[in-house]
């Protein structure tokens, strides 16, 4: 009799760092699966986005969940921007279930991404217009390469963005 049990999957993925606080970076396995279905990894496939959902405290960033893209979405090959009305009806729905809004997501037609002097405009636009406890915001962009090599993290705020270094937890 062959019994065959499948290993419990880690709930955390990819695992994140900055250099000079000890802040770690979670992203959990249904966020990553989320942004990967809308990776562009076809010549004439749009980019994507959304928004970033979790927890956060001084210790730990854990994204659980992304939303998004939303009908109604400024798309094309090199720019996303989301439905503003959508990602807000997202936002609250998420909050009702006590997730809090970390920051957004789009994807990028490369393979390992890097952000457009545009993401950092448009961060840095989100946040000053924004009424956040937070002053800070994550940055996620999605790449073409699978798992950590394909995405790239930042924490942007008014003064700086900083680059999460990330790893695929074990
Ligand atoms: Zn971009």
């Amino acid at each position: 009799m062959i019994c065959s049990f499948a290993k419990p999957k880690p709930e955390h993925l990819i695992i994140g760092h900055l250099t000079e606080t000890p802040q770690v970076l979670s992203i959990a396995r249904l966020a990553l699966q989320h942004v990967s279905r809308h990776r562009q990894s076809t010549p004439w496939s749009a980019e994507a986005g959304g928004q970033l959902f979790g927890t956060i405290n001084a210790a730990k960033v854990c994204v659980i969940e992304a939303s998004g893209p939303y009908a109604g979405d400024e798309r094309s090959r090199y720019r996303y921007r989301s439905n503003p009305a959508a990602a807000q009806c997202a936002i609250e729905d998420r909050h009702k279930r006590g997730l809090l809004y970390l920051g957004e997501w789009h994807t990028h037609a490369e393979d390992h991404p890097s952000a457009s002097g545009l993401d950092d405009d448009a961060m840095r636009r989100l946040i000053s217009s924004s009424q956040l406890n937070s002053n800070a915001l994550l940055m996620m962009i999605v790449g073409r390469a699978r798992s950590a090599a394909g995405l790239a993290v930042w924490s942007v705020s008014s003064e700086a963005a900083r680059q999460w270094i990330l790893s695929a937890s074990p």
